[in-house]
């Protein structure tokens, strides 16, 4: 029998950040993942999944002294963010307008992993337990109660940080209220002709936005919503057929490219009509999911790991029970409608931008140069999106 006071079940970049923000305690914790990631080699080409980490998120990684790893092994600085729909309608945030360096980074998932593992590693609080799987998983009066083949661990907290599809979320039987959005997103991995880019833009198109995210070098993301169907169709074309595709229906801005690797995926909103139970805790994408046409899903995770973190620590050093519900509950207080809100926002995007209907084209593109012109207004924006 081994007994930690956490267990964290998914060593992603939300579980795996959660790790690191508690490896400072002197609680024991162990992270189970079931597939460890590949290590990284400089060579290797750059990975489907990329994420846009906000200023917040950046800040959370620095606190955690994984951001410079992150850093040398590769991201991308983007400077500015377009988007538009008709031309003349161009709405550009700017990183000067904010006195900042960058408004945010395109980093691969892999890569953010990766770090805090090597980060993870230098406590001997944390253990990481890779390559197994869960095949029981009970409630208990001290806690909970999990079987890994031969091995069988208790905690006192169990926390979710195993995605979307949430193992934890289930046995705990927490529902979720969920919808599946009418598109799936495309990830197009390119090269491109030009050198880095420090530009992330979006052209929205009533079937779905397209959109470039930089990568490090004359690397791209390119990510293309549309109807399941029609996803469907270009990820069975050949590659070729693809890119003439891409260069038919994209901004010609986008240039000569080659594409290197595809992959599509399903959008669905969920959210968790709870975030805890006794003894018991949702993080990241088990709690909620959130279309992705602002790059904002790992980000609100990261706020969530960063809000439990500091309430577990701060009941702990007051040496209350930091497992409980009652304190846990300020966590959920604090997050839940966090996350409705940019939920919400992002539906206003989706419903808004995704028809051809001639006066709500004509309003939103009004409203897309009223908002170019309204600095103060701009601002707000980036600073909500920065996570600021
Ligand atoms: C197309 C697309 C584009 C996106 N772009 C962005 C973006 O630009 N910016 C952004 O902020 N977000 C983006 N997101 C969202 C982002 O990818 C997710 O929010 C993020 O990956 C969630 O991290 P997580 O650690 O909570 O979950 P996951 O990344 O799903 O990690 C869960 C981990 O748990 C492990 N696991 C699962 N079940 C078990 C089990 N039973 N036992 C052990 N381990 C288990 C898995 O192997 C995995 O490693 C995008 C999403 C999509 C679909």
């Amino acid at each position: 029998m081994q007994q930690y006071d956490i267990i964290i079940v998914g060593g992603g970049m939300v579980g795996s950040a959660l790790a690191c923000k508690l490896a400072v305690t002197s609680l024991k914790i162990a992270i189970i993942e079931r597939q460890s990631p590949t290590p990284f080699d400089n060579q290797q080409p750059m990975d489907l999944r990329v994420s846009a980490i906000s200023a917040s998120s950046q800040q959370l990684l620095k606190d955690i002294n994984v951001w410079d790893e992150i850093e040398a092994m590769r991201s991308c600085p983007y400077r500015y963010l377009e988007t538009w729909e008709g031309e003349g309608s161009h709405l550009l945030f700017d990183s000067h307008e904010m006195q900042r360096d960058s408004l945010g980074h395109i980093v691969e998932n892999r890569v953010i992993q990766l770090a805090l593992w090597n980060r993870i590693s230098d406590f001997t609080n944390v253990t990481v337990l890779s390559g197994q799987s869960i095949e029981q998983m009970t409630s208990i009066e001290s806690g909970y109660q999990l079987q890994l083949g031969e091995q069988t661990l208790e905690c006192k907290l169990l926390i979710g940080a195993d995605g979307a599809n949430s193992m934890v979320r289930t046995v705990a039987n927490i529902g979720v209220t969920a919808w599946d959005y009418q598109q799936h997103a495309m990830l197009i991995s390119i090269t491109t002709e030009y050198s880095q880019q420090d530009i992330t833009w979006q052209k929205f198109y009533p079937s779905g936005p397209r959109a470039l995210l930089p990568l490090k070098g004359n690397n791209a993301s390119l990510v293309w919503y549309d109807s399941p169907q029609r996803i469907k169709a270009l990820s069975n074309m050949p590659l070729s057929q693809l890119k003439q595709e891409v260069i038919n229906n994209f901004p010609d801005r986008l240039g000569e490219f080659d594409i290197n690797n595809i992959g599509s995926f399903p959008l669905t909103r969920r959210h968790a009509q709870q975030y805890i139970k006794t003894n018991l805790c949702l993080v990241g994408d088990a709690a909620h999911t959130i279309n992705p046409l602002a790059g904002q899903g790992v980000n609100l995770g990261l706020k969530d790991i960063g809000c439990l973190a500091d309430v577990i620590c701060h009941a702990n050093d007051k040496q209350e029970a930091w497992w409980d519900k009652e304190i846990l509950i300020r966590y959920e207080k604090k997050r839940r409608n966090d996350n409705l809100l940019m939920q919400s926002a992002m539906d206003v995007f989706y419903l808004t931008f995704s028809n051809d209907l001639s006066p709500l084209q004509f309003a939103r593109n009004s409203a897309l140069k009223i908002a170019q012109q309204f600095t103060w207004g701009k601002k707000q924006v980036m600073k909500y999106a920065m996570g600021l």
